[in-house]
């Protein structure tokens, strides 16, 4: 029997997301993300929404936060113009490649709500430099996610309210009907360019309606039968 490994730092944590109705949790892989999924969201970012083929970025696991419950994120550094963007997130509970779509949903573990916080000014100056967005995107505590919802619990959404309150006021409200890309589709893209792998998820866009949050903002997101959650930004002073 082989000596056990010993590592010369402690490893990485495992980074996961609470599943409802049950104790266990789901292990974290990589985090990506598909850009422009919602016409009106394409129009807002100065963009058209013609159905041009997905493209997509990453987040690390580490920038995941658990919102099943009531949280908080620290206002990050290196930005005056901080986003919240409410989306559908899925969970690859089975890894392929080359998945086509009428096969893809059978690899979904589950899905939840999802923010895909951003620096906006960070991106938009990346963007129009022609430079990553990691910057802007890939930072910590930029990925609070809710609960995973099991497929086999409540099947594979396709329709469903979409919409997240700042304070109590409306900022976006849409219908996960509206996705340029589908679920189906956006796993089959992805798994032609990069094997896909479980514990892999995947935000799948965000609607219109994106603004900035301030330190002591309550942000407050919902999708059906997903259930919501509630994120607060505090200062960074306090992180
Ligand atoms: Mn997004």
């Amino acid at each position: 029997m082989p000596d056990a490994v010993s590592y010369v730092i402690a490893p990485p944590a495992v980074h996961s997301l609470a599943i409802a109705g049950t104790a266990d949790r789901f292990p974290v892989n990589r985090i990506f993300c598909v850009g422009r999924n919602y016409a009106a969201h394409a129009r807002e970012m100065g963009k058209d929404p013609d159905r041009e083929p997905p493209f997509f970025f990453m987040k690390p696991a580490q920038a995941l936060v658990d919102a099943s419950a009531p949280t908080t994120i620290a206002y990050p550094p290196k930005t005056a113009n901080f986003h919240h963007e409410i989306e559908l997130v899925v969970a690859i509970g089975r890894g392929g490649s080359n998945i086509a779509a009428a096969d893809a949903l059978t690899h979904v573990y589950g899905y939840a709500v999802g923010l895909d916080m951003t620096r906006r000014d960070l991106q938009l100056a990346a963007r129009d430099a022609g430079r990553p967005w990691e910057f802007g995107k890939s930072f910590a505590h930029s990925a609070p996610i809710g609960a995973l919802h099991r497929a086999a619990d409540i099947g594979h959404p396709s329709q469903a309210t979409i919409t997240l309150a700042v304070n109590g006021k409306s900022r976006q409200s849409s219908d996960i009907a509206k996705l340029i890309w589908s679920v189906a589709e956006c796993i089959a893209v992805l798994s032609h360019h990069d094997p896909l792998e479980p514990g892999d998820l995947i935000m799948t866009g965000t609607p219109e309606g994106v603004a900035a949050v301030l330190p002591g903002d309550v942000m407050h997101a919902s999708i059906g039968l997903l259930g919501d959650i509630t994120v607060t930004v505090r200062d960074a002073a306090h992180a």
